[in-house]
């Protein structure tokens, strides 16, 4: 079995090895012995539920939660030599009948499903009548109240256990927490499960969290500029920054469309097709972008505002680098951030949860510690590296205040001098020694605290005031967010609590960063012509758009990079290719072998 199952996977796929606890799960359900998977996304989730369906008799089902996403499976599918549909109310009803009577002869290997459309009477009753191999559940997650993007239909698949007794139910997720696994398995119904909890970090993510300025588009154009022709998403809170943002980009020339719920489906579809067939690079999203693509080789995420969750966090910048090669995260946030969305929040009937969720996501922020560590021990791992080299903590690019308990202290105490009735801004210039109006009124230029932190810029200090935010050593009060001691606080005024305190990023600081994060980048193109590679990659798109499918599915960037490199010039060199299968061998060899030729050819080579 082990065998055939190798051979399945560089046949159709072109890959030659498995990644982690692929291998287990597709024997879990070769074996019909329910199973629940949780790799990080791109962590190659979809290969283990499509082998075992190929090699099974019968149709595999796969619940799917949205449609776009239901598509591209299937044309990726399809593209591999592989016979698979989806049925849904995007078909035309002429289109639906040609599925139903295909699932009826019995030739499918795969139906992609929505929830909603399996618990049609009609639909459960077709199931019925023919032989399926298993059942997958594809982002699990979305059955439970306690992760994100809870579904209400997913809730109800627990019928499929007890309506189709002695078939296999599969669930599959990339963000699982303890709570979200237990209520993954019990909701489904599953039946003593194999589960396989892969580590969910990802080591090619480079994650950045940095405070925003008030020069926001500047900041973003420093990211953009590193990425000169990549694909990358920007996400902004609300749907009016989105407008705002992408006209600014647009203006000085970084093209780019915009996405989100305010936009007609048309106009949705439109811009999203855009850019997974790269016509666009840049796309500007509220989080209504993102659950239906798949693009494997989204290279950056940006962050113009801080997420609710860091279940949210892990997803959205989830999507950069599928592919596993180095892609980079970078997130800008503020502590208005926090009150914009507790202020969201308050009405909730999930308050409470959320708002823990909300303040882990805050604390995440502001407190210096590895970013990988942090997030898989968030997610109940444990991580092993003592330095991940690819976060801004890990490489040195944020500098720790030395005397965190001092300046914690002079911070602290000016807000007791205070009596906790004054903002962030206000304290900041009282330990600054700035005598505003404001200040002389209330006669604050007299308090001993006044001037006390004078050798420090204002950022320094408000940046202190809001790690000191983040980590519950004060907290915002009221109508007028004034600052007060917590418990905590008061301990390390005595001395008993120690801050973790970071330095913003200085202007000196950043030109080394900068030559750091450069040769990172060369490493990668290291012996690679990029030239060729950019022909290839143009070529791609060309398919792409003439098929009317994402890039991505002709070939991932990985693939491309393999093909810059061993630039194969017969078929059989170029079978040997990272992701190349047999129909795509026959599909594409021949026209991107054409390409490498006529490049070689132009530069005086080969
Ligand atoms: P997930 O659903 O877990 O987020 P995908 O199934 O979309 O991830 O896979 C991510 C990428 O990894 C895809 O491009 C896929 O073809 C590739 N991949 C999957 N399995 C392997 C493997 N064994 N070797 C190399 N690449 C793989
Ligand atoms: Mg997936
Ligand atoms: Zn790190």
């Amino acid at each position: 079995m082990k065998n055939q199952i190798l051979e399945t996977l560089t046949k159709y796929w072109g890959y030659t090895s498995f990644r982690l606890f692929q291998e287990e799960a597709i024997l879990s359900i070769l074996e019909d012995r329910d199973t629940l998977t949780v790799l990080p996304t791109g962590g190659g989730k979809s290969v283990c539920f499509q082998l075992p369906a190929l090699i099974s008799d019968g149709t595999a089902v796969i619940i799917s939660p949205l449609i776009s996403l239901m598509k591209d499976q299937v044309d990726y599918l399809k593209d591999l030599g592989i016979d698979a549909e989806c049925l849904n109310s995007s078909l035309s009803s002429s289109d639906q009948f040609t599925v139903i009577e295909k699932i009826r002869a019995g030739g499918l290997k795969l139906l992609y499903l929505s929830p909603e459309r399996l618990m049609f009477e009609q639909t459960t009753e077709l199931l019925k009548s023919v032989k399926l191999s298993f059942f997958v559940i594809d982002e699990a997650h979305c059955i439970s109240h306690w992760g994100h993007n809870f579904r209400e239909e997913y809730r109800q698949l627990g019928f499929i256990k007890k309506e189709f007794k002695n078939i296999g139910v599969h669930a599959f997720t990339a963000t699982a927490t303890l709570e979200v696994q237990q209520d993954i398995v019990k909701q489904l119904n599953l039946d003593a499960p194999h589960l396989y909890i892969g580590n969910i970090d990802r080591p090619n993510l480079n994650y950045r969290i940095l405070p925003r300025s008030s020069h926001l588009l500047g900041q973003i154009v420093e990211v953009i500029k590193k990425h000169p022709n990549d694909p990358g998403i920007i996400y902004c809170l609300r749907r009016a920054d989105v407008d705002e943002l992408s006209k600014k980009l647009n203006d000085i020339g970084y093209q780019n469309l915009p996405y989100h719920a305010g936009l007609s489906d048309e106009e949705r579809k439109k811009n999203q097709d855009e850019f997974s067939s790269e016509r666009i690079n840049i796309i500007v999203a509220t989080i209504a972008f993102g659950m239906g693509v798949d693009c494997s080789n989204i290279r950056y995420v940006i962050h113009s505002a801080m997420p609710k969750s860091i279940e949210h966090y892990q997803q959205e910048t989830g999507r950069a680098g599928r592919d596993g090669l180095s892609a980079d995260c970078t997130l800008f946030y503020s502590g208005g951030d926090y009150r914009t969305w507790e202020t969201m929040l308050r009405d909730s009937s999930d308050k409470e949860m959320l708002l823990s969720k909300l303040k882990a996501m805050y604390n995440f922020c502001v407190r210096p510690e590895c970013r990988h560590r942090t997030l898989v021990n968030y997610f109940s791992h444990t991580y092993e590296n003592n330095n991940c080299g690819a976060c801004d903590v890990c490489l040195g690019e944020v500098e720790m205040v030395q005397e965190p308990l001092v300046i914690g202290q002079k911070i602290i105490s000016c807000v007791a001098r205070v009596q906790q009735r004054f903002g962030a801004d206000h304290i900041s210039d009282i330990l600054k020694g700035n005598r505003t109006a404001s200040i002389e009124r209330w006669g604050h230029e007299k308090l001993s605290t006044f001037s006390l932190m004078n050798s420090e810029t204002k950022v320094f200090i408000r940046f202190m005031i809001e790690q000191l935010l983040g980590q519950g050593f004060l907290r915002r009060e009221g109508e007028y967010l004034t600052i007060a001691i917590t418990g905590l606080g008061q301990n390390l005024l005595k001395g008993e609590a120690v801050p973790v305190l970071a330095k913003p990023i200085v202007a000196v600081k950043k030109k080394e960063i900068e030559i750091k994060r450069r040769s990172k980048r060369t490493q990668e193109w290291e012996g690679l012509d990029e030239k060729l590679f950019n022909a290839l990659r143009a070529k791609r798109a060309e398919l792409a758009q003439s098929k009317s499918v994402p890039a991505y599915i002709i070939f991932s960037d990985k693939t491309l990079k393999d093909m810059t490199l061993t630039s194969p010039k017969t078929i059989e060199q170029f079978a040997n290719v990272f992701g190349v299968g047999a129909t795509k061998q026959k599909q594409y060899g021949q026209i991107f072998i054409d390409v490498i030729k006529k490049y070689e050819g132009t530069n005086g080579q080969g």
